[in-house]
């Protein structure tokens, strides 16, 4: 696997590959690594010859300096897994690089950035697009895989890819789960014992809400169903629900007729987890 550092390097690996014929993957990521970025790279190598992977923590997205500072960060440890995953070559841009002194550049989805999490976050799916797209141009892949968890973020990037008209796919790859259903994230880590014993209300609140749907249901009482389990974990504080239409995120109302996308987001002391269900009639 190469490690690059800089985007002339990771460009001369890419174009070796263009040079041999090679179709080329992209799995973005913000490193300190489990098996949902693995699912990513999974994915990836199933479509694609080459797969190459990015870390970057990337600043643009953190509201809190705090947020950024505290993000755990562990590059050997990325290194291997990447390597033993199979990863063709793995991008660890400089800050600097991303974003050039004096860089004036951002990428907006203007509508969909600024709905739902977006308003909980402001700037947040900004900054995700804006590197996003800096990513897609440094790299330049036939594909890019995101996860289905960062549900609302996976629609953004499509919306952006689409309207800007990258020649790339976008795959949106399913949530993987600890053995007990909580949604593996790098944040996961931060929480204490009772704390991560509490954050089983986000997927439990989540297959309540799913066994509603399945035997018919309306939006409203699919809010009750979550809110009612969330808030009665006293640990649990729910800073977002949304129930929307899956794929381009407009609002719905009454009778659940088509597929809805469920985004929750749930602080447990100070650390915000996230977890997605679409949920069909
Ligand atoms: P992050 O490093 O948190 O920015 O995540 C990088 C990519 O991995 C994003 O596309 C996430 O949606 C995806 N991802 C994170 N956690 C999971 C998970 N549990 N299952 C599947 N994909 C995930």
């Amino acid at each position: 696997m190469k490690i690059c550092r800089t985007i002339a390097e990771c460009r001369s690996i890419v174009a070796g590959y263009r040079f041999a014929g090679e179709t080329v993957g992209l799995v973005p990521t913000m490193g300190f690594l489990h098996d949902g970025h693995l699912a990513l790279v999974a994915c990836s190598e199933t479509r694609v010859d080459r797969t190459v992977a990015t870390i970057f923590v990337n600043p643009a997205q953190f509201g809190e300096a705090a947020d950024l500072e505290a993000y755990p960060r562990d590059e050997e440890r990325d290194f291997e897994m990447l390597r033993a995953a199979g990863v063709d070559c793995v991008l660890v841009p400089d800050v600097s690089e991303v974003y050039p002194a004096e860089d004036e550049t951002i990428v907006e989805t203007t509508r969909m950035a600024n709905i739902l999490h977006g308003q909980v976050r402001p700037g947040h799916f900004r900054g995700v697009t804006t590197v996003v797209a800096r990513l897609f141009n440094f790299v330049q892949p036939d594909i890019a895989c995101f996860g289905e968890k960062d549900y609302q973020q996976l629609q953004v990037v499509k919306k952006m890819t689409r309207d800007l008209a990258f020649p790339i796919e976008i795959i949106g790859v399913p949530t993987v789960r600890e053995d007990d259903g909580l949604a593996m994230s790098s944040r996961n880590v931060r929480l204490g014992t009772k704390d991560r014993q509490a954050a089983l209300v986000l997927s439990r609140s989540l297959n309540a809400a799913d066994q509603a749907a399945a035997k018919g249901t309306t939006i409203e009482a699919l809010h009750d169903v979550i809110k009612n389990i969330i808030t009665a974990e006293p640990r649990a504080t729910l800073r977002g629900l949304d129930i929307v239409a899956a794929g381009d995120l407009t609002e719905i109302s009454g009778a659940l007729t088509s597929p809805a996308a469920i985004m929750i987001s749930v602080e447990f002391g100070g650390i915000l987890l996230l977890d997605q269900r679409v949920v069909t009639p």
